[in-house]
């Protein structure tokens, strides 16, 4: 008898703080999960990009980083990030370069509430089958295009500018893909997020896309919000929400409040896709470095295995993806929870329980 190995190519960026622990952790459930189910494997590559090295040798990624990236199948990211580098130096130093380079045009976000978890919601507003959204991101423009810039500094006269670029085929690609996430979930419907009240050049092109793009799509129900008073409804409405599409800057904060609002910033995961497939995409927790608790062997890796599986599932894996998922949450069902989520277990007390969990349901 034959069998046949598929072997996925993972490079693996820990970055910094508690990207590193859940890095590992994710490396152990992903390891665990293709020897219990085999079939496939995964052959994973590190790569020590990270702001400790940027201090000690003055770079994060070097000159050919992203050429040696578009080798591989799939790319895990832990978190970049630490007190002592400027923020933005190191989201442009690595994850925006990579972000752009490699076409990752959207970011997905699912969140909902897992067994075991609870939202900090009342019930009266949200019970827990109230909050499952799919939050789109675009991922390569607006308002992170990195244009702009500043004159007659330090001075009393500086003047800086931020620019915005909106173009039609970066907000109808994005729009396709919404629409196509919306038509295949359940409920079929989408709701658009801009602020094209106050800003009347490249919101007003989003709603106009929009509107058009939704004529290809008849079976999706629409709808249209600010993204003021989006806030509101997440909060006191959200089970009148199902699939979300807003701007780079609007969808990054509605998504660490999504992510707050189903339990925990550490349980939330997102996909950097390339729906092209020319390059490889990348896959995250949403959750920062967290020097707080970074190297105390606390962080939850819950979102780290939830971007794994979504990983998982982009390279063709789908029994795995699904059966990491459930893994997870037959863990959590369970009390087998960080402190962040009102447990009392470390990140290895819980990934050691969904490896465990996963021998017991393969
Ligand atoms: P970044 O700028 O990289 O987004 P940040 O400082 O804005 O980072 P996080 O690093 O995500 O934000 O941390 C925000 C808060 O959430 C911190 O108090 C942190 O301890 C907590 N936190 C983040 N991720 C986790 C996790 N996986 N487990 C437990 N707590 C977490
Ligand atoms: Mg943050």
């Amino acid at each position: 008898v034959h069998s046949v190995t598929n072997v996925h190519r993972i490079a693996c960026i820990p970055g910094d703080g508690i990207g590193v622990d859940i890095t590992d952790a994710a490396i152990h459930v992903l390891n665990t999960l293709s020897a219990t189910i085999g079939g496939f494997e995964f052959a994973f590559t590190t790569f020590d990009w990270s702001s400790k090295n940027y201090l000690e040798r003055g770079w994060y990624m070097p000159p050919d980083g992203l050429e040696q990236l578009k080798k591989f199948d799939a790319i895990y990211f832990g978190a970049v990030g630490w007190p002592n580098v400027p923020d933005h130096i190191s989201l442009w130093s690595l994850i925006l370069p990579i972000r752009k380079a490699l076409n990752q045009y959207v970011n997905v976000r699912p969140t909902r509430i897992l067994q075991g978890t609870k939202s900090p919601l009342s019930e009266s507003v949200c019970k827990p089958s109230d909050l499952d959204w799919m939050i789109i991101r675009e991922n390569s423009e607006g308002e992170y295009s990195g244009q702009g810039g500043t004159s007659h500094e330090d001075s009393p006269y500086t003047v800086a500018t931020e620019v915005s670029i909106f173009t039609r085929v970066g907000i109808e690609r994005i729009m396709r893909f919404a629409f196509e996430t919306a038509r295949s979930r359940p409920r079929k419907k989408l709701t658009m997020v801009t602020k094209s009240n106050a800003q009347r050049h490249g919101m007003v092109l989003w709603d106009k896309v929009f509107y058009e793009v939704a004529k290809e799509y008849e079976d999706v129900e629409i709808d249209k919000m600010l993204v003021d008073a989006m806030t509101v409804r997440m909060v006191l409405q959200p089970k009148s929400l199902d699939t979300i599409v807003a701007t780079n800057l609007h969808a990054d904060i509605l998504s660490d409040l999504a992510a707050a609002l189903s339990g925990s910033i550490g349980i939330a995961p997102s996909s950097n896709l390339d729906p092209t497939r020319a390059n490889p995409s990348m896959f995250e927790p949403i959750h920062g470095s967290a020097p707080d608790i970074a190297g105390k062997g606390i962080a939850n890796p819950v979102g780290a295995f939830w971007s794994a599986a979504e990983m998982v599932r982009w390279v063709g894996e789908e029994k795995a993806a699904d059966g990491l998922m459930k893994a997870v949450e037959n863990v959590t069902a369970r009390g087998v929870k960080t402190r962040d989520l009102g447990g009392s277990e470390d990140t290895k007390g819980v990934t050691e329980a969904v490896c465990r969990e996963i021998e017991d349901l393969f």
